[in-house]
């Protein structure tokens, strides 16, 4: 284990962890299901594209949704059998509200599509590795759902110092990268290797906790021999697992407001979603499954399950010996980030950590919220340094603007400042309402914004066709006009031509006859012969009087 000196971070609490519940047995693998529910939308950013139809047959691990912008990864099937339905299907969401999701029935065979494997990435392009962890549907496993080709991805010019690979997992009741650690050390730490390659970083840093003190033995035999990397086991508290507060722990750099950890030279991923990358790379596996904690007093049989993305929670809950009846609420995620689920028919997705069927005793009434007294607990617990009860203020105010001011965009949701609270008030709802609000707003100013350059463009449009008819109707007119003056020459040239032609049709009407030539030069004799051939022709032929006056006889 490592021996390097820690560092700390502000604020946090100890709440009690609750670890045990589900960490008795190993991790339970779930047998298949008839039908399986995909939301489209299981990622930050973009949701998926269908590129199947109702009725086709896929197999499993085949693309079923594409991603659609650079912030999107693909969806696969989670095994083979036929869509089902593409349609709208309640999803685990706060609001309760359906979206659209790729529903398939299986038909039991489980027959995997072709998987190219790629065991020789070290010779591969860093931008081909993200590729495929792209097309294989990976994103942060530790419960963001970041697309994870982007953490991948540092830029031409950002030298990455250090990868952190989070084992931390704080919140209570969760044990899944827990129990990964334990059971499949190897796995993760062959994708640590490939996430490293991909990022060209110095050093590995693999944070845990110190209550899981077999995972940090797992993980340690996993690297015996791995000069770059370590293991550092860091004091229990609750939010140590949040990015920037892990990196603070680790290396003492406090990230700025608004800055990534890219910025100071180091990386984040989690240890689940090394596993994933590991598959991806070395068994050319898409993402169709992932460990989920199931737990809390409220299910019979709590444990660790690895659950197909799109499995039913009612199938879940009813594999691990189904709800109890001190079940009082149904929580994804943990108590303190975690939140209610409406419904049980709605299915597991990518970024499903935990399951809580929390009673009564676990997830205790809180009462009803009483008057800030401005007591400051919430600020000393803040691990972003805010100022949760001004936030609170001005989250009530609606006064949206200067909520930001106060950097609500800073705030990760933790739930400290709640969680310490003497008057009960329920402040992460307010800050999500008011995060909610001002996406709408943003939203909204983004609308007109679209239509007022739409209507500035047409308007442009209009200006320039009408411009452009007026131009073409000029030149028309000023071709016209260059025409005119030569108009005249022509119709006189043509008049001339008819005149010429005319005179020359005249003159040869009045032109004498030509004697032919060949009654030139006659002989005496031949003139003779040809007198007498008239002298016969005008005998034989009647003279006018005497035509006329047969003519009259007839009548
Ligand atoms: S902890 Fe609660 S009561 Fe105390 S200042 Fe914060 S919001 Fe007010
Ligand atoms: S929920 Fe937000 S305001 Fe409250 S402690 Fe966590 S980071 Fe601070």
């Amino acid at each position: 284990m490592s021996t390097r000196p820690l560092f700390s971070f502000f604020g946090g609490v100890h709440p009690p962890m609750h670890k045990d519940v589900s960490t008795g047995q190993p991790i339970d693998v779930m047998p298949l299901a008839e039908r399986y529910i995909l939301p489209l939308h299981q990622n930050i950013g973009q949701p998926a594209k269908p590129v199947v139809s109702v009725g086709e047959r896929v197999l499993k691990g085949q693309r079923i949704g594409h991603a659609e912008g650079y912030v999107s990864v693909a969806l696969h099937a989670p095994t083979s059998g036929t869509i089902a339905d593409i349609g709208a299907y309640p999803v685990p969401h706060p609001s309760g509200l359906s979206d659209n999701c790729i529903v398939m029935t299986a038909d039991g065979a489980d027959e995997w599509t072709e998987c190219v494997a790629l065991p020789d990435y070290e010779n591969i392009n860093p931008s081909h590795l993200r590729n495929i962890v792209r097309e294989a549907g990976i994103v942060g496993l530790g419960g963001a759902g970041f697309p994870s080709f982007i953490k991948l991805n540092p830029g031409t010019h950002k030298k990455i110092d250090t990868l952190i690979m989070n084992g931390i997992e704080c919140e209570p009741y969760i044990t899944c990268d827990d129990m990964l650690m334990r059971e499949r050390a190897a796995e993760i730490v062959a994708g640590i290797r490939i996430i490293r390659h991909a990022l060209q970083a110095n050093r590995v840093l693999i944070a845990i906790e110190d209550n899981k003190p077999q995972a940090i033995k797992s993980i340690e035999e996993a690297i015996r021999g791995e000069s770059a990397m370590e293991v550092v086991a860091c004091p229990t508290r609750y939010p140590q697992g949040s990015e920037k507060q892990l990196v603070e722990a680790l290396t003492g750099k406090e990230i700025p407001s608004e800055a990534l950890p890219l910025h100071v030279g180091i990386v984040v991923h989690n240890v689940g979603t090394a596993a994933a990358v590991y598959r991806a790379i070395m068994l050319g596996e898409p993402l169709t499954s992932r460990i989920i904690t199931v737990t809390g007093g409220g299910v019979a049989q709590p444990r660790n399950v690895e659950a197909r993305i799109g499995t039913v929670i009612e199938d879940i809950l009813a594999h691990c010996g189904g709800p109890t009846a001190e079940t009082r609420k149904l929580i994804m995620g943990g108590p303190m980030m975690g939140f209610a689920l409406h419904s049980d028919r709605a299915p597991v997705v990518k970024t499903t950590n935990c399951l809580l069927a929390a009673t009564a005793e676990e997830i205790p009434d809180r009462g009803p919220a009483l008057p800030c007294i401005r007591c400051g607990a919430c600020s000393d617990a803040c691990p972003a340094r805010l100022l949760p009860q001004q936030l609170f203020w001005y989250a009530q105010a609606k006064d949206l603007d200067k909520i930001q001011e106060y950097n609500l965009f800073d705030c990760i949701e933790c739930g400290c400042c709640a969680y310490v609270c003497p008057s009960n008030i329920p402040l992460v709802h307010y800050y999500r309402f008011a995060k909610t609000e001002i996406w709408a707003r943003e939203r909204e100013k983004e609308k007109a914004e679209l239509a007022r350059q739409r209507f500035d463009f047409r308007q442009t449009r209009l200006e320039r066709e009408k411009a452009e008819r007026a131009a073409r109707h000029k030149k028309k007119r000023d071709e016209l006009h260059s025409e005119e003056p030569s108009a005249a020459p022509a119709t006189e040239t043509k008049k001339a031509a008819i005149l010429a032609a005319m005179e020359r049709a005249k003159k040869k009407k009045d032109a004498p006859r030509i004697t032919p030539a060949n009654t030139e030069a006659l002989t005496p004799q031949q003139q003779q012969m040809i007198e007498e051939v008239e002298q016969r022709r005008r005998q034989s032929r009647p003279n006018p009087e005497q035509q006329s006056a047969a003519s009259n006889g007839d009548k």
